[in-house]
């Protein structure tokens, strides 16, 4: 039976806060724009972010983007690129003050400015006194820009597919990408979307590991589709841990908690973070803070019975400061840990929280890549923002309310060159039918059902092996075994056994897809985890515990085919500034 097709000028695939703003500085200039969306797009993971974005407003202390850029290079461990981190740290402001007027109500000062808190990570005068620069509305920022966006959208008509998967990219002879195969979810039905440019934007890959902050969605769809049309993806080895998931469980308690003064605590009520890093302390970067928490657990200094987590210490805060900025931690912590932090400390332990690789792009959005061995050029028609992307601006470890910037501020920067693009590309190009067929395979493979494990416990044994495997400390004994069950589990997946009861069949289909896309991307951390021989940012190696610029100041590319690894050199040289040199790293 023919496929249903339908064409646009720009097919977005996510609809989390990148691909929403990406869409509506296109629907805005009469664009012909379709969003794409698995969940409905209000349940992007966007809406659950709690803390806040940054930009350098100086409401509450003094700042500007100068800091705001050292400090991220800083956080990055001098691999993100500069050029990108400057353009981010600029255009920071314009962007907090756009959502401001589309619609987000920001928490105020007295003043009527909007409210910034402190998060780690953040100095006044170039690694000084403590900043604040998070732009906040209470602790559910995400979710007032998430709703902002998606009505903004709604007005200036876009097209929404709601409910419908993305299964892979088409990419024609020639390396340009024409469209995508999508499914509707509760049909099971296929539809060809033939687009003259495609955005990816399907946020994170946190369900790769066991405990995660991450919604259930986020299973690094988007990466897996461009590895499967052969782009590398990027510096895959850094993946944050945030230091404070409740204990066993994994939900976050956002840093808004220590920035508004909440401090972490061992077993004998010691403050042990002004050990680790005695100035910045509890708001030092977050992958120095969660190798403390791991350190003192395996020194036998954790709480409770097992002696497995610390705790999360905010009472003396007052329940006035505790509800007016800090409502949904007081809720979460209830209901998932069955305290009320007005009375009690929170138990917490690091939880996978953040993916600083992904596709690799410029700082326009566009995707760029080696064709075959050769030199790096970027993919006709093909554009990535947000999470699944990297630009680099978080290089080695992101600092906390820098997220929520990259994925507005490189989504916009997307929808402008998206509409450069299409002024110079005014038709489609022919679809190429022998990926279509490609593509239509992957799908139907998963309608007969396998005789091997089911879905369920593939994806169980895969997200433990990836947590004891690549987890907060990794060593190369530990990493060899984990890649090795890693292959074996990407093996079974070929027989794995779709859940029966026909009623639900279309999303048995899709766990499939995504449990293939989850073990794609798993992969692609566990072998770049295992060839950088160095500890950097998130990467910590007790094998190699120093960073090591000589040999290692470079991103790494994974290719599927092969599983090969490469390097490309970090770009350190800002737009208009002068370049912030590698220097050692303390807080
Ligand atoms: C609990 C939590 C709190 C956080 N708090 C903060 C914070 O305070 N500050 C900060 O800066 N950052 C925070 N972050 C990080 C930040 O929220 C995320 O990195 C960011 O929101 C990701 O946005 P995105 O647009 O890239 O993707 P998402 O918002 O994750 O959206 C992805 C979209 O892709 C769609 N999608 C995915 N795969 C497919 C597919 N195959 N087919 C169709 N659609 C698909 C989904 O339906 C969804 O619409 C937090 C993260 C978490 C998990």
């Amino acid at each position: 039976m023919p496929i249903t097709r339908r064409h646009f000028d720009a097919l977005i695939i996510g609809a989390g806060g990148a691909g929403l703003n990406a869409a509506l500085r296109l629907a805005t200039a009469d664009a012909r724009v379709a969003v794409v969306s698995k969940v409905f797009p209000t349940r992007s993971h966007t809406v659950a972010a709690q803390g806040g974005v940054n930009a350098a407003l100086a409401n509450v202390l003094p700042d500007n983007w100068h800091w705001h850029m050292f400090d991220t290079v800083k956080g990055s461990d001098y691999l993100g690129d500069q050029d990108a981190i400057e353009y981010m740290c600029r255009e920071a402001i314009p962007t907090v003050y756009e959502l401001e007027h589309a619609g987000v109500p920001f928490s105020r000062i007295d003043n009527g400015k909007i409210y910034q808190r402190a998060f780690g990570g953040q100095s006044q005068n170039f690694g000084g006194p403590q900043a604040a620069r998070t732009c906040a509305a209470a602790d559910r920022t995400g979710h007032a820009i998430l709703h902002t966006l998606y009505q903004q959208n709604i007005r200036a008509r876009t097209h929404f597919f709601d409910e419908y998967f993305a299964v892979d990219l088409i990419r024609d002879q020639e390396g340009a990408v024409v469209g995508a195969l999508v499914m509707e979810i509760e049909s099971g039905e296929p539809l060809l979307i033939e687009s003259k440019t495609t955005l990816l934007a399907t946020g994170g890959c946190g369900q790769v590991f066991r405990t995660t902050s991450n919604a259930h969605i986020n299973t690094g769809d988007g990466m897996a589709m461009a590895l499967r049309i052969g782009v590398p993806l990027m510096d895959m080895e850094f993946y944050q841990f945030h230091p404070t998931g409740i204990a066993g469980k994994g939900m976050l308690i956002t840093e808004g908690v220590r920035g508004e003064g909440g401090y972490l605590v061992n077993k004998e009520g010691e403050r042990f973070m002004e050990r680790y890093a005695p100035n910045a302390k509890d708001l030092a970067s977050r992958d120095v803070v969660a190798r403390a928490i791991v350190t003192e657990v395996k020194e036998g200094r954790g709480c409770g019975p097992q002696r497995d987590h610390v705790m999360l210490k905010l009472d003396h805060l007052g329940e006035e400061v505790i509800a007016k900025r800090l409502p949904g931690i007081r809720e979460s912590a209830r209901i998932f840990a069955g305290v009320d932090p007005v009375e009690e400390p929170i138990p917490v332990f690091p939880t996978a929280h953040y993916v600083m690789g992904g596709i690799p792009t410029d700082r326009f959005g566009r995707v760029v890549s080696p064709v075959g061995s050769g030199p790096e050029e970027v993919v006709p028609g093909l554009y990535a923002a947000g999470e699944c992307a990297c630009v680099s601006v978080h290089g080695a470890n992101r600092l906390g309310g820098n997220s929520l910037l990259d994925i507005l501020v490189f989504g916009r920067a997307a929808g402008i060159d998206i509409m450069d693009y299409l002024r110079e590309n005014r038709h489609h190009r022919p679809m190429d039918e022998t990926a279509v067929e490609k593509a239509v395979a992957r799908l139907t493979r998963w309608e007969k059902k396998g005789e091997g494990i089911s879905v369920r416990e593939l994806r169980d044994e895969f997200r433990k092996s990836m947590e004891d495997h690549a987890g907060v400390f990794r060593t190369e004994e530990v990493m060899t075994e984990g890649v090795d069950r890693l292959k074996a589990i990407r093996a079974k997946l070929a027989d794995v056994r779709l859940k029966d009861q026909s009623a639900v069949f279309n999303t048995a289909r899709v766990e499939a897809l995504e449990l293939e896309n989850l073990i794609d991307v798993g992969m692609s951390i566990a072998l770049s985890a295992l060839a950088r021989k160095e500890s950097r940012g998130a990467h910590s190696r007790p094998d190699y515990p120093k960073r090591d610029d000589q040999s290692w100041l470079k991103h790494s590319l994974y290719t599927q085919e092969g599983d090969r690894m490469d390097y490309k050199p970090v770009r350190s040289k800002p737009l208009t500034v002068e370049t912030f040199p590698p220097k050692e790293r303390v807080y």
